[in-house]
């Protein structure tokens, strides 16, 4: 009982200021950064600064700057926020350390989405506490401006601490029998011609059965967010579509454990635990199995937004990019790469197999309760009357119950509002003399979009 009343006792203490915060953590036994200090100035700013540009590197742990906070909570409130950024804090970022190396060769990797990337194999070099071997050089635009020979000398830093890039070629020390590099105008993973739109940046393969591009889409069909495929990593998926075994995500679903046992590695138990973990993404949800798919712009949240407005693989597959496009947040470009993904024959093929698989291409009817009851007419109740220009009945009822709304046959005091079209009769004249709200086609389509 004495410790519950000690925290019960520090808890009463609101901390004042950023620093009393920290202090009140570490007595709870909270890990703080035990190099936190009180600067009075900002000339005392400025020499912790400069004292941890050199002692970082003695730190257990990566560091890439500074977080200046003010330490009164009430100034800090009376500050606030920007749009995005509190005006209370700054982060004092240390210059990038850069590094020279030797371009030893250049390799092109294919993504998943076709995009072809040159990626620089230096000689190894030590860069902010790891051994750099690779570097980007991002894409054809990129590897003109740096004009970049093999065996140039070449500075890299890492961006941002992480992604080691190469900043700039040392022209100057290129040996006379250096060889430029350019873009490699054949996929080197399956030998068809690249594309680069005029005015885009990225070169890319568009062959759809392209061993790179099969293995990317699989990968990524396997991810934790997408169908939650555990124990189905890189190797395994590079040996599947080397053998042949799978040329898309639905042949994942006719593997067997019989199937499984000639690849590389591969025992019974394993190759059981694949075929089970297999199985059961067949329960993914919707907007799991949509993200799974890999639709250009269709991130997890994207998916989770379209799978919430379009209940069906049905209703989005056959929505137009204008329809597409009314959902919020979802914007004209997602709405044509969504669109356009839907009208390639192989895409429709695919979703006609993984239907055939029993995976879920809808939302469960809890999923389209929730949806509803989150609907912007939730609780509402509607009567429809007389012909709407655009819709038909049950095409009306079906929108505004995927709303939320539900649609009864009369108007009394608990309609809320009557949908009218032409023609319409003693029920509008009965709803104009209890009050209610008379809405347009028009006008319902704009409360719910
Ligand atoms: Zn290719």
């Amino acid at each position: 009982s004495g410790g519950a009343g000690e925290i019960e006792k520090l808890a009463l203490q609101v901390p004042a200021t950023q620093w009393d915060a920290l202090q009140l953590l570490q007595s709870l036994g909270f890990r703080v950064n035990p190099n936190r200090q009180i600067c009075q100035s900002a000339a005392d700013v400025q020499a912790y600064y400069n004292e941890w540009a050199t002692k970082r590197a003695q730190l257990s742990y990566l560091t890439d700057g500074v977080v200046v906070k003010l330490n009164d909570f009430v100034l800090q409130q009376q500050l606030g926020f920007t749009q995005k950024f509190p005006r209370w804090a700054v982060a004092l970022k240390y210059p990038a350390e850069e590094v020279p190396t030797v371009l030893e060769n250049v390799s092109f990797q294919v993504g998943r989405t076709g995009a072809v990337t040159p990626v620089a194999e230096l000689r190894p070099v030590q860069l902010a506490g790891t051994t750099v071997a690779r570097a980007t050089l991002h894409n054809a635009d990129r590897l003109a401006e740096l004009d970049i020979h093999r065996g140039d000398t070449v500075i890299v830093r890492k961006a941002g601490e992480i992604i080691p890039e190469v900043v700039r070629v040392l022209a100057e020390l290129r040996p006379e029998d250096a060889t430029n590099v350019t873009m490699p105008t054949r996929c080197p993973e399956c030998d068809s011609p690249l594309v680069k739109p005029e005015g885009e940046a990225v070169t890319r393969c568009i062959n759809s059965s392209c061993p790179a591009i099969v293995q990317g889409a699989i990968s990524h069909w396997t991810r934790r967010d997408a169908l939650d495929i555990e124990g189905l990593g890189e190797k395994w998926v590079k040996q599947l579509v080397e053998q042949g075994l799978v040329e898309s995500v639905a042949d994942l679903y006719s593997l067997t454990v019989e199937s499984l046992l000639p690849l590389d590695r591969m025992g019974q138990q394993l190759a059981q635990k694949l075929v089970d973990a297999i199985a059961a993404s067949k329960a993914r949800p919707w907007a799991s199995v949509l993200y799974g798919l890999g639709i250009r712009h269709v991130g997890t949240v994207n998916a989770k937004t379209l799978a919430q407005h379009f209940l069906t693989v049905e209703d989005l597959s056959t929505a137009s990019p204008d329809e597409i496009a009314t959902v919020h947040t979802i914007g004209p470009e997602i709405a044509q790469s969504v669109a356009q993904w839907f009208q390639v024959p192989a895409n429709q093929t695919l979703i006609a197999r993984l239907a055939q698989a029993k995976l879920q291409l809808a939302a469960t009817p809890e999923e389209q309760a929730q949806a509803a009851a989150a609907g912007p007419l939730a609780g509402k109740t509607l009567v429809l009357t007389g012909t709407l220009p655009t819709l038909t009945r049950p095409e009306a009822t079906k929108l505004i119950e995927a709303a939320g709304g539900k649609v009864t046959s009369s108007v009394s005091k608990a309609t809320d509002y009557l949908v009218a079209g032409e023609k319409a009769g003693s029920k509008l004249t009965k709803a104009e003399g209890l009050g209610v709200i008379i809405l347009s086609e028009a006008e319902l389509l704009t409360l719910i979009t």
